[in-house]
């Protein structure tokens, strides 16, 4: 904060007392001191004072005191000299003016009692806009909506827009975000509510556009409802500022808009709201007040753009804004989640093996992306014919001052079943192997890829307001575009993953819950410990350990592993007293090391399976890119259509591509030294890791000993070439008891 602008506005804060003072002494001159002063039809007496002081003021005489106290808060003013170059006299002269507002107001309501209209809307035909304090009436149905949430809160306007389309924008604007808007003051003669009505908008409470008063000093109105609600609803004892202020900084999302030259009487308006955490944006070249945390962020913005205003006050006050409609052509919710499209059904496809489809969530900076940004590059659904493919790219890029790159992997695994709530749209997988199936519906409704944007932008908001504030989506489908991004993205989870890496399950007293997959699989609970990762591959430990410090009553919840059970197959009390719990008494208890006895339940979503090969006295796994046979009788689709419900099936399991070579993989069944087949894409993807962990084994050549494909489909054809290699699974002890 500069020296000048503390000056500036404290002398503002002068003025408006003095101000206060002169009007004060006219009527007491025309008026008898026990004359009633009241804002009518409300219990509150001067609510600001009364909310702050406890003072009340019923009488004209009744002003004397919160004037002198006003006059008291001024800090010293000597000429010549500078101001301390802190906040504190800032704020103190802030308050002073905002009481000697409320008192401006309340003498001028005592010398035309008929200048307000004490009613919900203007009466613009008669020429009477105003509608000047609220009554207790419109306090309860309105102010209830503060504490409810149905308004977030407000943006009090002061000022006029350079004209009555710049002004309807704006307004337009916070309307959508449900806020209100409380307006006073003129500037240039005229005022952002008669630009409004000039515009032809309808104002008034209904419209949430409240026409406050024609002066500054009517933006008191707006402090005094807020202050009021803090009582009413809040249960904020009168007198007890502190927490007042603090009520209305946590809980209404206000700030100010200044529209047109700041004098020093707005200036030192705008530095009283800073006590109330509500930040002040003007669109003129305002001294700016830097945090220093009374605000959630900035105090005071200068040089702000029309067109920007109401974007940047939303950011800069902090305010989340649900976005409440979802607008696509088909049917959207939690009900259609479990929907699936059949063959007969489908009428065009992307990912599932088909082509590639990918799916990658980045963190951005809050300049470089443009929240509600769509783009769809390369054809769309428009462009196909019934029984066609693509590929695809879903990029969603985040910004907001609470993101973390952390929560980049719990962002991206919403995709999965945010795209599954749109009616007739199915979504299989994750990461890399995504599959999307388009129903011929969801199509004869007009369904495009855009919608899903629309949808990512629209849920981000809503459940994952608290930390980020911008969304934009980029939908690529060109070929050459989504290989781009698979290479990116490919190193992006390579990198999530090996955050892992150097921890082990004894590291940790606390593991994590996953039932994202609950609405597929009701019975399942993934059980995420560092070394096992959740089975789609997409939520390691950490990321759990993120999404709870976002979500706390969300779908990751800390376990407490508590005393252990069996080292070896990897079972803990307290994961069973959990997982009995969340699966509603199905599942009593499982081992995390095992996969033949007591494995940890599967769903849909596993990037693998792993069966067992008695035959072999081995183990083999296949991911789901591989469509071919395999040795256990099974291809993948039919081993995730058996398993994948949430049960717990001896002798297979679901997994990550990653956890094969984590230091627990069935462990308790021997580790990967029981693996003796894998399909060779498999096997290539992993192929260092699988060489680093055999290698620790004891086996540096245990990649070579694993059959695919190539070498057989079935025990019989990969027994031979196991005997050749030696591989360390015949040795072992027998894998069934
Ligand atoms: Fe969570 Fe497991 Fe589903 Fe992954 S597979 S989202 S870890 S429940
Ligand atoms: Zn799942």
């Amino acid at each position: 904060m500069s020296k000048l602008v503390a000056f500036a506005a404290i002398q503002g804060g002068y003025k408006v007392v003095s101000t206060a003072e002169g009007e004060y002494k006219n009527a007491l001159e025309t008026f008898n001191a026990d004359s009633k002063i009241e804002f009518p039809n409300t219990g509150y007496y001067l609510p600001v004072i009364y909310s702050l002081t406890g003072m009340k003021v019923e009488t004209l005489e009744d002003i004397k005191e919160p004037l002198e106290f006003a006059r008291g808060l001024l800090p010293p003013h000597v000429k010549g000299k500078n101001h301390l170059p802190y906040l504190g006299p800032l704020l103190d002269a802030g308050m002073a003016a905002i009481f000697a507002y409320e008192i401006i107001e309340a003498l001028r309501i005592l010398r035309e009692p008929d200048f307000y209209i004490a009613q919900e809307d203007p009466d613009i035909e008669a020429g009477k806009i105003w509608v000047g304090p609220a009554d207790d009436v419109i306090l309860r149905k309105r102010g209830v909506e503060f504490v409810d949430g149905s308004a977030p809160g407000f943006a009090a306007i002061v000022g006029a827009a350079p004209d009555p389309e710049t002004a309807k924008m704006i307004v337009e604007d916070y309307q959508k975000k449900n806020l209100y808007i409380f307006c006073a003051a003129k500037h240039n003669g005229t005022s952002v509510i008669e630009q409004l009505i000039q515009a032809g908008v309808q104002i008034g409470w209904n419209t949430r556009i409240v026409p406050f008063g024609p002066d500054i000093s009517s933006a008191v109105f707006a402090l005094g409802f807020a202050n009021r609600a803090a009582m009413a609803f809040g249960g904020v004892q009168p007198g007890d500022y502190k927490k007042i202020l603090h009520y209305n900084k946590d809980r209404v999302f206000a700030f100010v808009n200044a529209l047109g030259d700041i004098g020093t009487e707005w200036g030192v308006a705008a530095a009283g709201c800073v006590n109330w955490g509500f930040p002040t944006l003007a669109d003129t070249d305002i001294p700016e007040i830097l945090p220093t945390g009374i605000c959630t962020y900035e105090h005071v913005v200068a040089n702000v753009s029309h067109d920007e205003i109401c974007q940047k006050s939303v950011e800069i006050r902090g305010l989340k804004v649900a976005v409440s409609e979802i607008k696509i052509p088909c049917s959207f919710g939690p009900a259609f989640e479990g929907e699936r499209v059949r063959g007969a059904d489908l009428f065009c496809q992307m990912g599932g093996g088909k082509t590639q489809a990918t799916e990658l969530v980045k963190m951005a900076d809050m300049k470089e992306i443009e929240d509600a940004k769509v783009e769809v590059v390369g054809p769309d659904i428009g462009d196909m014919k019934e029984g066609g493919t693509l590929p695809l790219g879903i990029y969603v890029q985040v910004a907001g001052r609470e993101m973390q790159t952390d929560f980049e992997p719990i962002l991206e695994r919403q995709i999965h079943h945010l795209i599954n709530y749109i009616q007739g749209i199915m979504h299989i997988g994750q990461r890399d192997i995504a599959w999307i199936r388009v129903s011929k519906a969801a199509i004869e409704k007009g369904f495009t890829l855009k919608d899903i944007g629309v949808v990512l932008h629209a849920k981000f908001h809503q459940d994952f307001g608290k930390i980020l504030d911008k969304v934009q989506v980029t939908l690529y489908t060109d070929k050459a575009e989504v290989d781009k991004l698979t290479k990116r993205a490919r190193a992006e989870y390579k990198f999530r993953d090996e955050r892992v890496e150097k921890m082990t399950d004894e590291d940790v007293e606390i593991y994590y819950s996953c039932t994202l997959c609950q609405s597929f699989a009701p019975t399942h609970v993934c059980s995420v410990s560092p070394e096992r990762t959740g089975l789609c591959g997409a939520y390691n430990w950490m990321d759990c350990k993120a999404s709870y410090e976002i979500n706390p009553t969300g779908p990751n919840q800390p376990i407490e592993k508590g005393e252990c059970i069996d080292p070896v197959l990897g079972q803990w009390k307290g994961v069973n007293e959990f997982v009995n719990k969340a699966s509603r008494g199905a599942i009593t208890h499982y081992n995390f090391y095992s996969m033949v006895i007591d494995p940890m339940t599967t769903c849909g979503c596993c990037e693998c399976i792993a069966a067992m090969l008695p035959g072999c006295n081995g183990v083999m796994t296949v991911g789901r890119d591989y469509t071919g046979e395999t040795p256990c009788g099974m291809k993948f689709t039919t081993l995730a259509g058996v398993m994948g419900g949430g049960a717990s099936s001896p002798g297979f399991v679901g997994h990550s591509k990653f956890n094969i070579t984590q230091g627990k993989f069935i462990k308790g069944d021997g580790g990967l030294l029981r693996m003796v087949w894998m399909p060779k894409i498999l096997k290539e993807e992993i192929k260092e890791r699988i060489e680093k962990r055999g290698a620790a084994m004891g086996m540096p050549n245990l990649y070579d000993m694993i059959a695919d494909e190539t070498v057989g489909v079935t025990e019989e054809e990969i027994l031979p070439f196991l005997q050749k290699k030696g591989h360390p699974a015949l040795k072992m002890d027998p894998i069934v008891g």
